[in-house]
């Protein structure tokens, strides 16, 4: 990977920026010092981020060929999350409630629905919010921003952000606003690209996880402390799993070329017999999964 200088400040901490990056597709990332944040310099323009999310953006979910296929992974992958959820928040016959940020086409709400939570989304893509409104209703769905959210205060148990932090322009607000939105003891639960991952440190600038969308990737560390920094206590960090088909897998490295990858996957689409391809298996793909807990020890909360 090339470096070259820069003069530029750290989104998340504001500490300066001397070095940059070249990292692949997505061209330019800074490095900071002094939290660990790799942000991608210049930032993208809101106009640039808009133009990205629409019903093109699903094409490498395999929705079109597949789609219950892909909802099948999808909710295999999501009730492991939610079993974990379930140990912080148990089902004790009282509502809970969650916000899932970054919502997407629903996988998860859907499933937390059919669980007995209270479920409300909030996204940014508006092909995603029509869906999201037929399944929840109006009231259930806000879009763009967390400070569009108008739930009140402390209302929330839960607030999930699934692959959604490294796209969100503000770290800063979202944590803020999602501490404020938590009750007492309320859980935040985040899976996002480790740019600390070994898949990262293997595939380098090839790592399928550098996106144009991509604005920042966290390693395990920085996030912690960023957390921690908003009033968080993280409980737990792992590996993230996830189950997917051969059928999903290959449209993501048909959008997102790689050099190797895309061919293999080329010729086994080939040759594998349909079956095979249908089937679910567990990945990890350099992901964490990080559950931390609103502190609300005096002279913590903020
Ligand atoms: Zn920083």
């Amino acid at each position: 990977m090339k470096e070259s200088s820069c003069n530029s400040s750290c989104p998340l901490c504001n500490a300066p920026i001397k070095t940059i990056r070249h990292a692949g597709r997505v061209k330019t990332l800074a490095i900071c010092k002094d939290c660990g944040l790799w942000f991608r310099t210049p930032r993208p323009t809101p106009k640039e981020l808009k133009a990205i999310y629409n019903k093109d953006y699903y094409d490498t979910w395999a929705l079109q060929e597949n789609p219950e296929l892909t909802e099948l992974s999808k909710q295999k992958t999501f009730a492991c999350v939610l079993e974990k959820i379930d140990t912080f928040i148990p089902n004790d016959n009282t509502s809970r409630s969650l916000l899932d940020i970054g919502a997407a086409t629903g996988h998860f709400i859907s499933l937390a629905k059919a669980k007995k939570w209270s479920v409300f989304a909030l996204e940014a893509n508006p092909f995603s919010l029509d869906i999201l409104r037929n399944k929840l209703g109006n009231d259930h769905v806000f879009c763009d921003s967390i400070t569009n959210v108008t739930l009140e205060e402390r209302s929330l148990d839960v607030i999930t952000m699934f692959d959604a932090i490294e796209h969100i322009p503000n770290i800063e607000t979202l944590l803020r606003e999602s501490h404020r939105l938590l009750k007492g003891n309320g859980i935040l639960c985040i899976t996002t690209p480790r740019i600390d991952s070994y898949s990262r440190l293997f595939m380098r600038k090839n790592w399928p996880h550098y996106k144009e969308e991509h604005i920042q990737y966290f390693s395990k560390q920085c996030l912690k402390a960023t957390l921690q920094k908003h009033g968080f206590e993280v409980k737990t960090t792992r590996g993230h799993t996830k189950w997917l088909h051969f059928c999903y897998l290959n449209a993501q490295f048909q959008a997102y070329r790689h050099w190797f990858f895309t061919p293999v996957f080329n010729y086994l689409d080939r040759i594998l017999p349909k079956k095979i391809k249908q089937i679910a298996l567990p990945y990890r793909c350099g992901e964490m999964l990080m559950i931390a807990q609103k502190n609300t020890k005096e002279g913590i909360e903020i």
